[in-house]
């Protein structure tokens, strides 16, 4: 196919090429004789010629010939003072122009040929590097095989929860016939969700590599395309290979680019991006996963994401691929110092406790950062203090990213979420605390504790309210405890605290100054709907004793957290260093320790 196009434009080079020599041929068919200047002079003073026409610098005409025959001449004018001259000495001479021939060639063909370089440029640009600019539409997926892509598992280091969750997809992928046997449901699309450099396509790499199944890897941004339609184009063929080749693996790194909520973003929306997009929604519809295909995608940013993306039957389980622990940075430090020579002293876990916040990308490049110094040191191997000068330029640069946090901080983190799930394991009716961490997750937080509901619930009594509002507040109130001011760390667990307590009073009437009214009515109408924005239907006095409501409920759980925190004070600390120590606890450890 490829080839075909390109011969192409040599046939029409050649074409053009032809077509110039067949029209100089014909016209010199049809020319008639050229003579001499000199002859034409004699034949004019014989009377031989019969008919002129005269341009600047040729006569035209027709003449009797020596034969008798009239024919048509051409000759080239000589400047009559020299041919005078030349009359007198009998010289046969004849006026001769310079052929422009070649410049005439010269002046179109080379703009010509420049203008055809430069669109075949642009369309390869557009294409992205892919020659033959006639088969845009085809996917640039490219099909690594098992022996291509000798990633493994074991390559990636620090995401064990992660891992687990692929093995069935693994499985599956090896022996399909066994889960089409028993009827078993594997799910169509994984989605791999975490921060940049977590190892999110690694893992996709490691998932393809263990399987020994083909990998068609593309990333989102490559199927937006500059014309409407190709894209869309794109992703059909993908599918339609990807079928060919099952069992396989199709993986779209960065979904984001592609798969951002339609009519989100630029003004009018983007066309191309959303044809797209329903296409793939269209692909994953249509293919059977007892086929063999598994989709594999990954984001850092699953906010933005189109919800249909989401739903059932399309990217339905997601994978979470989240910041290291203490042990998952030693253990990614230790895949990467596979690669160089170390000295033997090198204390590993050491250094793991120096890089909180840092994610496998990091690692690698604070690993090849040292070999760097190292040689630029002219040692032999690389040691700690190659390391700690790594770590230092790392950090420094990653200071700008917001992610470092300094050791003060890390003690008010791990505090504040330690008085979450203390006050959460101290009242009844609260979910069940699975997990606190003071990894650093994303931009905004710094740390958090994991509540895990142990069943779904759709009522909830007053006293759970209450609870879970004494559960947010439980991080500041241990600020206050343990350091005498507060920081700004809370402001999300206030707004949803506030939020709790604003429904109590407006929606739920659980409040007895107020009583059993619902005092919410603008809910659902919005601006559009109703032209001007609906105030409220309570008096301003309502209003004002609405917020008091609010800020009288939020007062007692804040009361009442600063009372539980007082008292397990040393539970709090107990747990706040095991926590500095470790980034993580799980609930199990917690309910051992009160
Ligand atoms: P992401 O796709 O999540 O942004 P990548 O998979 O591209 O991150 O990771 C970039 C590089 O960082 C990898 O090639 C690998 O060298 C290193 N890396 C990231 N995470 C890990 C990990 N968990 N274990 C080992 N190496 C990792
Ligand atoms: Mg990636
Ligand atoms: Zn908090």
């Amino acid at each position: 196919m490829e080839k075909k196009q390109k011969f192409s434009l040599w046939y029409i080079l050649i074409g053009i090429w032809i077509v110039l020599i067949m029209q100089s041929y014909i016209a010199s068919m049809y020319a008639t004789r050229t003579i001499p200047y000199s002859r034409f002079l004699n034949l004019l003073k014989d009377g031989k010629v019969t008919e002129i026409a005269i341009t600047a610098n040729k006569i035209q005409g027709r003449m009797i010939d020596e034969t008798g025959k009239d024919q048509g001449f051409k000759t080239v004018r000589v400047d009559s003072e020299l041919s005078n001259m030349l009359d007198q000495y009998d010289v046969v001479f004849k006026g001769e122009i310079e052929s422009t021939f070649m410049r005439d060639l010269l002046s179109w063909i080379v703009p010509f040929m420049l203008f055809i370089g430069i669109w075949y440029f642009l369309m390869r640009r557009m294409s992205g590097q892919q020659p033959g600019f006639m088969s845009l539409g085809k996917n640039k997926a490219k099909i690594y095989m098992e022996n291509e892509l000798n990633v493994k598992f074991d390559d990636v280091a620090g995401v064990d929860e992660a891992k687990q969750e692929l093995v069935e997809v693994i499985d599956f992928l090896k022996t399909p016939e066994k889960f089409n046997e028993l009827g078993g449901k594997i799910p169509k699309g994984v989605l791999l969700v975490g921060p940049p450099g977590t190892g999110k396509t690694l893992l996709a790499k490691a998932v393809a590599g263990e399987s020994g199944v083909p990998f068609f890897s593309m990333s989102g941004s490559e199927f937006v395309e500059m014309f409407v339609g190709l894209g869309a184009a794109r992703v059909r063929d993908l599918f339609v290979q990807a079928k060919l080749k099952a069992p396989c693996i199709i993986f779209i790194d960065e979904l984001d680019a592609l798969g951002k909520a339609r009519g989100m973003g630029t003004m009018g929306g983007h066309d191309e991006r959303e044809q797209t997009l329903n296409q793939l929604l269209v692909e994953m519809d249509g293919f059977d996963p007892k086929a063999g295909v598994i989709l594999l995608a990954s984001t850092n940013r699953p906010e933005i994401l189109d919800p249909a993306l989401l739903r059932p039957g399309r990217f339905d389980r997601h994978v979470l691929v989240d910041r290291p622990d203490k042990t998952g940075r030693e253990e990614i430090l230790r895949v990467h110092l596979k690669k160089i020579t170390y000295s033997a002293d090198l204390d590993v876990k050491h250094i793991a406790s120096m890089t909180p916040g840092m994610v496998g990308a990091d690692l690698a490049n604070l690993v090849n950062e040292a070999a760097l110094l190292a040689v630029r040191r002219g040692r032999k191997e690389v040691s700690m203090s190659e390391f700690e000068e790594g770590v230092e330029r790392i950090v420094a640069g990653l200071e700008k990213k917001n992610r470092l946090i300094n050791k003060k901080e890390r003690e008010i983190v791990a505090h504040h979420e330690m008085g979450h799930a203390i006050v959460a394991l101290s009242l009844p009716g609260t979910d069940p605390v699975h997990k606190i961490s003071i990894i650093p997750r994303g931009i905004a937080a710094l740390g958090y504790t994991m509540q895990v509901p142990t069943e779904d619930r759709f009522l909830m009594s007053r006293t759970e309210l209450l609870n879970k509002i004494a559960t947010l507040l439980g991080g500041r109130a241990a600020e206050e405890i343990m350091f005498g001011d507060v920081s700004t760390g809370a402001h999300n667990d206030l707004s949803r605290a506030t939020d709790i307590a604003k429904s109590m009073v407006k929606e739920y009437g659980m409040s007895e100054e107020l009583g059993q009214v619902y005092l919410s009515h603008d809910k659902g109408r919005g601006f559009l709907e109703t032209g001007f924005a609906k105030s409220d239907d309570y008096s301003d006095e309502t209003a004002r004793s609405i917020d008091n409501e609010i800020r009288l409920i939020i007062q007692a759980q804040y009361k009442e957290a600063l009372s539980i925190l007082q008292e397990k004070k040393e539970i709090l600390i107990k747990g706040a260093a095991i926590l500095l120590e470790k980034e993580k606890i799980d609930g199990e450890e917690i309910r051992a320790l009160m």
